[in-house]
């Protein structure tokens, strides 16, 4: 799908051009030093264009002067204000980031007053020239939207529909749209209908791809990249960001893979591929592990996704970290990866599901230290679907189905969640995961 192009700063997202890599820092941007630095890091490891949480109005002063040290550098990455839930620092943070990064139908719970809110938002963003993500994420839409459609793909698409018919009247058109989720069916569903639906009434705002709350490691990077590949092997997608609990740095190689590969600038390692009883055998020859994971979740992740096949078996060969080259044919690790591959794809369920936020500004715990260990004290639960989420402020509702949130309150306490529900609150964080375990095990 040829999109509009879509300018913010230096950078043209859309319009046919090559699938811009971006990504989050995870620093408090109110500390400037940390967050210049972190942006520095960024732009050095290929991050084409760099976010930051801005809660308050302070961190929007924090953003401009982060802003000003990165242009005496020479670093001219364009900066994107992620702003929730309040419309007046939206407007401000408009005038200081190349773009902003809203979901609307948060500024007010009366949608009147909303869309006046959004209304003059995007006035300032046209006189400064600013460009606008509409982010809506599943799990996030607000009850005037699920009400009609249920929490669905279909209802992230007329939500969006909605917001992007308010920019069309308002002669609005620097528009990048988002409909991310943590389940890559849902992903996958929401943003194909909402291509046919823009295709449909002659709309080409570009998109932004992600799978949100991918978690981290092998699983993190394999759900990533099942779930945007699908969609930008259709021609879906202008740019990405590949949500990681890990440091953001981490981000970038998958992100520069998915827009290489799909900008035709890199090729599968897959050496000979049969697809007998929908199941495949694919023969790689791959240079290093990443890259394996990477290249089957591309090769097989679309057609996992769309039941074309049911399973995946791996052979041929990669090459480990230390340079030894690593036979698949019937290994271990032949069978983790396709166990990886189902799960990412949701065919089959051998682990638990974890739901995990990349965290941002707004974390005030060690994230990656408590998901790590989660997932530790957890790997027994199959099937369960377990969140750990960096903030209460958006925490529990991005975590969408989760069968269990573990959900950082800030001032070293949790809040434990079954489903949507909160059921201890102010839990210390150091008993935390034993609260959280004593609840699961007595629900089963
Ligand atoms: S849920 Fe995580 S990534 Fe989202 S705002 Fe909260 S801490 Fe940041």
């Amino acid at each position: 799908m040829k999109t509009r192009e879509v300018k913010a700063g230096n950078l043209i997202i859309g319009g046919g051009r090559h699938i811009v890599v971006q990504t989050m820092c995870n620093t408090h941007t109110s500390d400037i030093g940390a967050s210049v630095a972190q942006c520095r890091e960024l732009y050095r490891a290929g991050a084409e264009m760099i976010r930051l949480t801005v809660p308050t109005m302070e961190d929007v002063k924090a953003l401009a002067e982060i802003k000003a040290r990165l242009r005496s550098e020479g670093i001219e990455v364009p900066l994107v204000a992620d702003v929730h839930f309040s419309s007046g620092i939206a407007i401000a943070a408009a005038e200081v980031a190349e773009k902003v990064r809203i979901n609307p139908g948060n500024f007010h719970k009366d949608h009147q007053e909303a869309c006046r809110q959004f209304a003059r938002l995007v006035q300032v963003c046209k006189e400064h020239g600013t460009a606008m993500r509409i982010g809506l994420n599943h799990g996030s839409l607000g009850s005037r939207i699920t009400t009609l459609y249920g929490n669905t793909p279909l209802a992230m698409k007329e939500a969006a529909m909605e917001w992007i018919g308010l920019c069309l009247e308002n002669d609005f058109h620097d528009v990048v749209v988002s409909l991310k989720a943590s389940n890559t069916i849902v992903m996958v569903q929401a943003y194909r209908l909402l291509a046919q639906a823009m295709e449909g009434k002659g709309i080409a705002f570009p998109l932004h791809l992600g799978v949100t709350e991918a978690g981290n490691g092998d699983s993190g990077r394999i759900k990533s990249a099942v779930g945007i590949s699908a969609l930008l092997s259709e021609g879906i997608g202008d740019t990405v960001r590949v949500s990681l609990t890990e440091p953001p740095v981490n981000e970038i190689p998958v992100a520069r893979y998915l827009s290489d590969r799909y900008g035709q600038k890199t090729a599968s390692s897959l050496a000979a591929l049969d697809i007998t009883d929908r199941k495949a055998v694919a023969v790689y020859k791959a240079p290093s592990r990443e890259r394996l994971m990477l290249d089957m979740s591309c090769d097989f992740g679309k057609m996992l996704l769309d039941r074309e096949i049911d399973d995946v078996e791996l052979r041929g060969s990669y090459i480990s970290d230390d340079g030894r080259e690593i036979r698949l044919d019937g290994s271990a690790d032949a069978a983790y990866f396709a166990d990886e591959l189902l799960q990412a794809a949701r065919r089959r369920f051998y682990k638990p599901e974890y739901v995990a936020c990349p965290g941002c500004g707004r974390t005030m715990y060690n994230l990656e230290e408590t998901f790590n260990e989660v997932k530790r004290r957890t790997s027994h639960l199959k099937g369960v679907v377990i969140a750990v989420m960096g903030c209460i402020v958006n925490g529990p509702g991005e975590m969408a189905d989760a069968d269990w949130g573990y959900v950082g309150e800030g001032n070293r306490k949790v809040t434990i969640y079954r489903r949507n529900t909160p059921i201890l609150k102010h839990v210390p964080e150091d008993e935390a995961i034993d609260r959280l375990l004593e609840l699961i095990s007595s629900s089963r």
